[in-house]
């Protein structure tokens, strides 16, 4: 189980385990801001611990040397993500299937964020190698590297999103 790790300014950290979580606390060196739901955990003592989904360190740390959440990796399950598995050409309201570069490889455009889009299929037959302003076509938005991305994190958890809306690292 992941934990939402705050700086001291309730600003996004990092995600650390639950037993590093629990070992920041016990140490005085986070508290709890959020547990999750009502579950603990016992040592091998017998000592229980209520198991935190978010936690604040007590003293502001710097940046450097931390971890951050970074934006995703390109993927095309990421990219469906990103582009709410629709079709991307304007007025289109098929699935997405597949992955378009909106400048075509053939002619150097890079498999990236800012290239890429999710067409259905026949969308992108039809525009092969060719580019939307030869076709006439508009997206319904202009692809962008996905600001915080956190979504897109495997340990990411719902219940972090009111921390994550704030911003700090996310996605930097
Ligand atoms: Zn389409």
């Amino acid at each position: 189980m992941s934990v939402l790790l705050l700086n001291a300014s309730y600003e996004p950290l990092t995600v650390v385990s639950w037993k590093r979580a629990i070992t920041l606390m016990v140490t005085g060196r986070a508290e709890m801001v959020e547990q999750d739901g009502n579950r603990v955990v016992r040592s091998s003592g017998g000592a229980e611990f209520p198991l935190p989904q978010v936690v604040r360190l007590m003293r502001m740390v710097s940046f450097a040397g931390m971890r951050r959440i970074r934006p995703p990796r390109f993927s095309k399950a990421a990219l469906s993500i990103r582009d709410g598995r629709q079709c991307q050409v304007s007025g289109c309201p098929d699935r997405g299937t597949t992955v378009d570069h909106i400048v075509p490889r053939s002619r150097d455009g890079a498999t990236s964020w800012e290239n890429c889009v999710l067409m259905c299929a026949r969308h992108n037959s039809v525009k092969g190698n060719k580019l939307l302003s030869e076709l006439g076509w508009t997206l319904r938005s202009t692809p962008t590297v996905p600001a915080g991305t956190i979504m897109l994190v495997p340990a990411y958890r719902a219940e972090w999103a009111q921390w994550l809306a704030t911003g700090g690292l996310v996605g930097s």
